[in-house]
């Protein structure tokens, strides 16, 4: 039905089936049970994104934060490979909190490229640091976001891109499949199982188990994200409880009631360290080796 009224279709329009070949991967599953498209290595015509969205002139937003350990650690490998491989050809606008100016890398931008700095307070534990982004992204597109992109991506820092991310990734609303758990059952997944925390989802239930190392959408989507995932975390604060994975936890109950118009495929946050998986055809980005004793001291 989607292609049918082919003379009713807006010129101006991307349909699924223009770009889209969920038939293309046939040892992966390509569409969810809502008929969002899981995006892998393979399932998509390059060209005809290119053609479509050079005329709509795109603009994507990419939040990072590098804060304490993390800034001289990981920040400009990240952006460095950020500006080779994230939406090449097309304008990015990269928004970067940091808790020191001062160890700002200096890095020289590709020419469709810029990046704007923030400062923002160092929360004493890593795990409130995870969390807090979800205040902070929230805020800044309130700010910022909203009136200089179409789409965004939030991302953790401890990653490389790998090989070009493109067009494919772009949707109101984008989801990551974690790359240790997009085989597994559901009873496996590290969601939060207890009811006091508002981040609780049971045996029974969800989808997929979500990475919060990156998500995206459009400004509007990721600001409701950012607020419902930031309003469950003070809530459990008031509680006293924390749910097990910080604002994953919160991400993935989101998720399940708010569901992703597209998904990644694990090829967009890859670990190697889990080794050859054949499915894996082309990473697109990868977790940094993480020195937990390093940088999770203070
Ligand atoms: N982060 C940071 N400094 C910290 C802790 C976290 O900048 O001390 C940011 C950074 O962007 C990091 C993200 O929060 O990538 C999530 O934390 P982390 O990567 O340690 O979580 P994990 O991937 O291990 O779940
Ligand atoms: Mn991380």
């Amino acid at each position: 039905s989607r292609s049918q009224d082919t003379a009713d279709k807006e010129p101006n329009t991307l349909q699924l089936d223009d770009w889209f070949h969920a038939s293309a991967r046939t040892e992966v599953s390509t569409l969810t049970n809502w008929s969002a498209p899981i995006v892998w290595d393979g399932t998509f015509n390059r060209s005809v994104l290119e053609d479509y969205y050079s005329k709509q002139k795109v603009t994507v937003g990419l939040t990072v934060f590098a804060i304490g350990k993390y800034l001289d650690k990981y920040l400009k490998t990240f952006l460095i490979s950020a500006d080779s491989f994230f939406m090449v050809g097309h304008k990015v606008i990269f928004y970067v909190m940091v808790d020191d100016l001062l160890k700002m890398p200096l890095i020289e931008l590709g020419p469709l490229r810029t990046f704007k700095v923030f400062q923002v307070n160092k929360e004493s534990r890593w795990q409130d640091i995870s969390m807090m982004r979800m205040k902070t992204i929230g805020d800044i597109i309130e700010s910022h976001i909203k009136y200089e992109v179409d789409f965004m991506f939030c991302m953790d820092v401890d990653q490389v891109f790998q090989s070009h991310y493109g067009l494919e990734t772009l949707d109101e609303s984008v989801a990551q499949l974690q790359a240790w758990f997009y085989k597994a059952d559901k009873e496996k997944f590290t969601y939060e199982r207890r009811p006091q925390s508002t981040a609780y989802i049971p045996l029974t239930q969800g989808d997929y188990y979500y990475h919060a190392a990156v998500f995206g959408g459009t400004p509007l989507r990721v600001f409701n994200l950012t607020r419902e995932c930031y309003e469950g975390i003070i809530k459990d604060k008031e509680r006293n409880t924390e749910a097990l994975w910080h604002d994953e936890s919160h991400l993935n109950k989101y998720y399940l009631t708010n569901k992703p118009t597209k998904l990644l495929s694990p090829e967009y946050c890859w670990d190697y360290k889990i080794g050859k998986n054949y499915d894996i055809k082309n990473v697109k980005l990868s977790w940094m080796p993480k020195e937990y004793g390093v940088v999770r001291s203070n």
